[in-house]
């Protein structure tokens, strides 16, 4: 689960960690209101949408020369301007794909005069299965080109959970950072800080990009962008209240209300799958025979009639499909039942494009007959490789 700049901010400040002053704001007023807070002279408005490059992004309703998601501004007057110029439009970034985000809410920050930006973050290395600091003195809008043309220039500071921070990971950080005197101390401090956030928050990822010197020589986080571990959401109440529907695909989050894996894809086939592994099967096959899936989706083992049902009109939502493709090993829960939860999900949604469905597993010739007999015009397979030149033809014919 993703969260904007400003809330992982707000989380970090309580770990100690030094950021510049800022206030959220959803609206113009709010954002005038939000600067006179502030001490000035200089202030910055930053979009929050959960997507990064937004210095460099563009808003698609303004013209190519437009400033992008991160303006200077210095005067209220000037806040005042920006603020009504990116609310409610759309920005794109090299994160946000074509379509861009919306932006709904901003970050009026104070301007911070930077000598040089840095670059750390903290993941999970799923290779040693730790958590590694990333650190580099390349800091600012294009580390992807850094970690690509010169990856020497970042430095990886693995820590061994069993033992926890200890003072040579900080050193690790600080010398990596090129730094001395007090700044090397900071650099120390923000590191124990920021592993210590990290695991106490159950991050999956932690990026702060820049980190910034000052002028006057102050270490401070201009740039968060935080995720949470999911999988740990149940013991952080005070973290899922921080969750932006807005920011999410409305299909994705119909889906987790039934526990269904469901990913939004590009193609006009829509799958409907029972584990993960055959659902990659599937959406490969499909491919081979020369379409493109629409969406990812993992029913689970105990596929339920409701499930099946709210797995149907989920995928017939998207208006890009043509055809729905059913592929269901029936182990844990029986193909007569699966059959039964099809046929009836299947009625319950008017089916209205090509339904192939393949079934395997136990009695699944009492499944079969159950299709053949339901009245609807549903395309029995026999396995993986028919289903898929089944399914393609039909969308085929359609177009
Ligand atoms: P993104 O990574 O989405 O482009 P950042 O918050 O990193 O957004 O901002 C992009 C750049 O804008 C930074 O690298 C920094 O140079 C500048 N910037 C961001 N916040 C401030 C600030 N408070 N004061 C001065 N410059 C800033
Ligand atoms: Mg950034």
């Amino acid at each position: 689960m993703n969260v904007h700049e400003y809330q992982a901010k707000e989380l970090l400040a309580k770990f100690g960690v030094n950021i510049p002053a800022g206030i959220p704001a959803l609206t113009v007023e709010e954002a005038v209101e939000a600067a006179k807070q502030l001490p000035g002279p200089v202030y910055v408005v930053k979009a929050q949408i959960h997507a990064g490059g937004r210095g460099k992004g563009k808003f698609k309703e303004l013209p190519a020369d437009a400033k992008g998601g991160v303006r200077l501004a210095k005067t209220i007057g000037e806040v005042e301007t920006h603020a009504r110029e990116m609310l409610g439009n759309t920005l794109v970034t090299v994160q946000t794909g074509e379509a861009g985000k919306q932006v709904n809410r901003l970050y009026v920050t104070d301007g911070v005069d930077i000598a040089k930006e840095y670059y750390l973050s903290l993941v999970v290395d799923r290779g040693t299965g730790r958590v590694a600091l990333i650190v580099s003195t390349e800091g600012g809008m294009d580390i992807e080109e850094v970690a690509h043309s010169t990856p020497e220039k970042i430095t990886t500071i693995v820590i061994d959970p069993a033992q926890g921070f200890m003072p040579h990971h900080g050193r690790a950080v600080a010398f990596a950072l090129k730094l001395s005197g007090f700044l090397n101390k900071q650099a120390q401090q923000l590191a124990k800080s920021l592993y210590e956030a990290f695991v106490s928050l159950d991050c999956a990822m932690l990026e702060i990009n820049p980190l910034v010197e000052t002028r006057d020589g102050q270490l401070l986080v201009l740039d968060a962008k935080l995720s949470f571990d999911s999988n740990a959401l149940y013991r952080h109440p005070e973290e899922v209240v921080l969750r932006d529907e807005t920011e999410e695909d409305p299909a994705e989050i119909e889906a987790s209300k039934y526990d269904l894996a469901y990913i939004k894809l590009d193609g006009n086939i829509g799958c409907m799958v029972n584990g993960a592994g055959l659902a990659m099967a599937t959406m490969d096959i499909i491919k081979l025979n020369g379409e493109f899936p629409a969406n990812f989706l993992d029913v689970g083992g105990g596929a339920t009639k409701e499930k099946v049902t709210a797995a149907f009109k989920i995928i017939l939502k998207d208006p890009a499909v043509k055809g729905i493709l059913v592929n269901i090993f029936g182990g844990i829960m029986k193909c007569d039942i699966i059959a039964e939860g099809i046929v009836a999900a299947a009625k319950e949604v008017n089916l209205s494009v090509p339904l192939v469905v393949r079934l395997e597993g136990t009695n699944v010739e009492k499944g079969k007959e159950i299709l053949t007999h339901s009245g609807l015009p549903i395309v029995p397979a026999n396995d993986l490789g028919d289903a898929a030149k089944k399914i393609v033809a039909e969308v085929q014919k359609v177009a």
